[in-house]
């Protein structure tokens, strides 16, 4: 996406603009079909209702469950905030364990912490050096008391892809509910809820094209049917899980999106790997950095560097003019303290600073790539001799 005098985006695992053919599948549903979609009484309500249910066909399409198993959310800490706090909840007399990773999102950690407060337990397991969880980990922190094990399908700092199938069999094996976030991964790589065992899946709209404030939980409903303590109490919308007057417009934008995201899946992986392996290249010509995460299991348009050698606030301030991207979640990188994911593969606070996450797009072309690229290497440069 080149915008004249403007820097170059690459910070796709922040957010990622609105597909234009999105914006206009979501207009007619501001203004001129004004309908709730639950008002069952006029023509407005229906048609509502009506592109709703396309939309949540589309996203239960996407990853092989059944539309009423979706569950609309504001996005995807909301959908994570249910799954992990609303498992916890309905299933508390059965055990107070839960399992997730040292490297999810926060909106994963945060919920955690918070039933850590209220009495739950839970387990933080380590990466490997590349990021990925072993499997065998996971099988010796399951315990009879673990309801819930949490594991997302793709990092969003590092990019790296979670052997979900691996992880949602182990779970099924001990009649533990696995909830995945997969909000860098619905559109991106193949889901699929029953080859892979998932039982709760995490969506959010604006990492895939689609607007910002909207999301869903998938929520399975049978073998086994899980349920999930409501976190929003009101008109008792999405089958009482989640109260609150369905937003029609962003839904058909969320739908739209996912059904894009779908239809160009396989050839836009495929121009990002590309994209994605040349900028790799095109940095070559630096010594001492390193790529992090698994280098062939990850996200198609992520590619995520540390340079040995430079200040990390120097970087970041270096490129910034030209080049929009950032160093750990855009979340966390108002805080000044490194990232909790880099340092959970070990790097040193000063290696995790000095970290550049490039988030590539649809909308990115080789030029946006070869001139970042570009910008990366006389910046490191400059700042190298400098010393
Ligand atoms: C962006 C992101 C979230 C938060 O999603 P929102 O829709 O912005 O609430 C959660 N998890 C991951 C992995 C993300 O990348």
């Amino acid at each position: 996406m080149t915008i004249p005098s403007r820097p170059i985006y690459l910070d796709c695992q922040a957010t990622t603009p609105v597909d234009h053919r999105v914006v206009e599948a979501m207009l007619p549903y501001f203004s001129d079909c004004p309908g709730n979609p639950s008002s069952n009484t006029h023509l407005y309500g229906w048609e509502a209702k009506s592109a709703v249910d396309l939309a949540r066909e589309t996203l239960a399409g996407a990853i092989g469950a059944a539309p009423r198993e979706i569950v609309f959310t504001s996005g995807a800490t909301e959908a994570n905030n249910l799954a992990i706090k609303g498992v916890a909840e309905a299933y508390m007399t059965k055990g107070r364990h839960l399992i997730t990773m040292q490297t999810e999102h926060n909106a994963v950690l945060e919920p955690c912490k918070y039933l850590e407060k209220l009495g739950f337990e839970v387990t933080y397991l380590p990466p490997q050096t590349d990021g990925l969880l072993a499997v065998k980990v996971l099988k010796a922190a399951i315990r009879p008391d673990t309801i819930l094990v949490s594991v997302m399908a793709a990092n969003n700092e590092i990019g790296v892809l979670q052997p979900l199938a691996d992880i949602g069999q182990l779970c099924h094996q001990h009649q533990v509910l696995f909830h995945t976030d997969a909000a860098q991964a619905v559109g991106k790589i193949p889901l699929d809820v029953e080859a892979m065992h998932i039982d709760l899946l995490s969506i959010t709209g604006h990492k895939l094209y689609g607007p910002k404030g909207i999301g869903a939980l998938y929520v399975r409903n049978r073998h086994p049917y899980v349920q999930v303590a409501p976190q929003l109490h009101g008109g008792g919308q999405e089958r009482n899980i989640r109260s609150g007057t369905l937003p029609t417009a962003q839904i058909v934008g969320l739908g739209t999106a996912i059904a894009l995201g779908i239809a160009e899946q396989v050839a836009e992986a495929e121009r990002l790997k590309q994209l994605r392996n040349h900028l790799w290249q095109q940095l070559q010509v630096l010594d001492n950095i390193y790529l992090n995460g698994h280098p062939q299991q990850r996200l198609p348009g992520c590619l995520s560097v540390s340079f040995a050698g430079v200040d990390g606030a120097a970087l970041l301030l270096g490129v910034q003019p030209y080049v929009a991207l950032s160093s750990g979640s855009a979340c966390a990188s108002s805080k000044p303290s490194p990232s909790h994911v880099l340092t959970a593969l070990g790097h040193s606070p000063k290696l995790a600073q000095a970290t550049l996450r490039f988030g590539l797009g649809r909308f990115t072309s080789l030029d946006d790539v070869e001139r970042a690229a570009r910008q990366v290497v006389g910046t490191v440069q400059r700042l190298r001799s400098q010393k």
